[in-house]
């Protein structure tokens, strides 16, 4: 040491220690999409079709199909024409029915897989618990129920709004020694044969499942909380005429499904525009409701008093005559206790049961189900929406959430036409943004927060005097604040046009290339 050295002053602070500064790393995959449904499968297809070929599909079930695969209960049809209810990219000429079954769409979805060559995306038996937003590398930590995990810089849920069972709350019902199972997870193997049969619900599912139990049944009694406005399903098999047309001249058969569709979306005028234009569509299901039971005592408890719509249209030409059955009751009285082998209503009466069906439906809850989503401030999703409510913009993204987008999120149910036509719509949407990021080098981009607080308040107030919320109705529509956060308030065409091209002004981006 020079006797300079020496003499120079101390450094009155130790000099920082160079923070190290890593390069962001990039993530596996360009995209991971979770679920297998209709949504997940189209985008995994447009994905395809675009030549991006850096995804993954994570699915909890051990195939594609999402409701189709999970819903098995005998008479499973789709109450959506299925010339609209399938992707506009690939027709099916085939189809047996104008409202085809169940094992004819799952069917559909696994060929559309195959046709596209996503199979090999997918990841079966592989359930989502979290994803987490990496603020310094800028992309998705997406880890299954059991612990695996990989990176995507883009991530897609298309889980569905309508996949978890609900089970009702009621007294007792845990010491029931009998059979016990809900319409989406059928028992198969249950013999009806002699067998006393309580059903609980009266919803879609219920309406289809109810005219094919009852006759194997030696007594099916309905459990009845509010009764659905039914209407005849005007379902017929298809052609062999229409078949070959539809084959060899495709043209003709997107005039049939063009027709289909301004058919069902005319319905909005009643729903969303003017409910007192519903007037007369109730006076015409009630003409149906005397035409099909002539007993006074189940025409009176099958007819609704809320405006019809408020509740989702069922149809279905065998559910009335079900009703009329000998073997059949249905009860409106509450239920006030299950016992081992029996079930007793608000006015004492105990009726032996020896299966109970549940026909009530799904846990609607929010669109993110049971996995937990970690946005750019590390804060889970539903903590933003409790004070807002669930909302994203267009249905599809949520601010705080980069690169993060939704299939049927909030408001982008329907409640009168095929959602595949949402689904597409969504997708395209989707599509363009991932191809920005793709092509800009982009290492996120995210909604602005304004934009969607204020595409939300239009959207609530639309809703507010929509029949959904004005018709006089509980509907898992609603929220827990009476909040429509379900539907969208509109024609599709206008969800259409909306969603028809990414609009870049509604979001930041982070430009710093990754
Ligand atoms: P849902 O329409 O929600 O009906 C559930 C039924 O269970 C209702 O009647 C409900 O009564 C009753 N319920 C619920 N909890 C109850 C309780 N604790 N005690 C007594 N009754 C109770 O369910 P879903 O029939 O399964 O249909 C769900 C959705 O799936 C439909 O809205 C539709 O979107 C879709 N779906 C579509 C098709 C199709 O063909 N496209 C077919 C089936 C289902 P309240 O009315 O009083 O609440």
């Amino acid at each position: 040491m020079t006797a300079d050295a020496a003499a120079a002053p101390a450094d009155p602070k130790p000099a920082p220690a160079t923070k190290k500064i890593s390069a962001p790393k990039d993530a596996e995959f360009q995209v991971a999409v979770i679920g297998a449904g209709f949504s997940g499968l189209c985008m995994a297809i447009q994905l395809k079709l675009a030549k991006i070929n850096s995804f993954v599909v994570f699915e909890k079930a051990d195939d594609i199909g999402g409701t189709w695969r999970d819903n098995l209960y005998p008479g499973c049809a789709c109450d959506v024409p299925s010339h609209l209810y399938s992707y506009s990219f690939e027709p099916n000429p085939n189809w047996s029915r104008m409202f085809a079954p169940q094992q004819e769409i799952w069917d559909y979805l696994r060929a559309c897989g195959e046709k596209y060559g996503v199979r090999p995306h997918m990841r079966f038996g592989a359930e989502i618990a979290r994803c987490e937003f990496d603020t310094q590398n800028h992309y998705w930590k997406v880890t299954t129920t059991s612990g695996d995990s990989i990176t995507a810089k883009i991530v897609v849920s298309g889980i569905g709004a309508l996949s978890l069972p609900a089970y009702p709350k009621l007294p007792g019902i845990e010491t029931f020694q009998g059979t016990a199972f809900h319409s989406a997870r059928w028992n198969k193997d249950y013999d009806f044969k002699d067998k006393r049969v309580a059903v609980i619900g009266t919803g879609a599912s219920a309406i289809q499942f109810v005219p094919q139990v009852a006759p194997k049944s030696k007594q099916l009694d309905l459990y009845q909380r509010t009764p659905p406005w039914v209407m005849s399903k005007p379902d017929r098999a298809m052609t062999a005429v229409e078949k070959t047309l539809f084959k060899f001249i495709p043209a003709t058969q997107k005039l049939f499904r063009g027709g289909i569709y301004w058919w069902m979306e005319s319905r909005v005028l009643g729903l969303a525009v003017d409910p007192r234009a519903m007037k007369l569509a109730e006076a015409w299901a009630k003409l149906y409701i005397k035409r099909a039971i002539k007993d006074p005592k189940l025409r009176k408890k099958v007819t609704p008093d809320y405006t019809i719509g408020c509740k989702r249209i069922l149809m279905s030409d065998e559910y009335y005559p079900a009703l009329t059955r000998d073997n059949v009751d249905v009860i409106t009285q509450g239920i006030k206790q299950v016992k081992a082998h029996s079930i007793v209503t608000e006015d004492g009466v105990e009726r032996p049961a020896d299966a109970i069906i549940y026909g009530t439906g799904f846990q609607v809850s929010d669109p993110i189900g049971p996995m937990k989503i970690y946005g750019a401030a590390g804060v889970d999703v539903r903590e933003t929406w409790k004070d807002s409510g669930t909302e994203a913009y267009l249905g599809v993204s949520v601010s705080g959430f980069p690169n993060f987008f939704l299939l049927l999120g909030p408001n982008t149910g329907l409640g009168h036409t095929s959602i595949v036509f949402m689904i597409e719509a969504q997708v395209n949407y989707v599509m363009q943004a991932v191809k920005a990021i793709t092509k800009h080098r982009l290492r996120s981009l995210d909604v602005k927060p304004e934009v969607q607080a204020r595409f939300n308040q239009k959207l609530q107030k639309r809703l507010d005097e929509a029949v959904w919320s004005a018709g006089g109705c509980q509907s898992w529509y609603l929220d827990e604040f009476g909040k429509n956060r379900t539907l969208w308030p509109s024609f599709t065409f206008e969800y259409w046009m909306r969603t028809r091209k990414f609009e870049p002004k509604k979001y930041t981006f982070d430009y710093r290339r990754g």
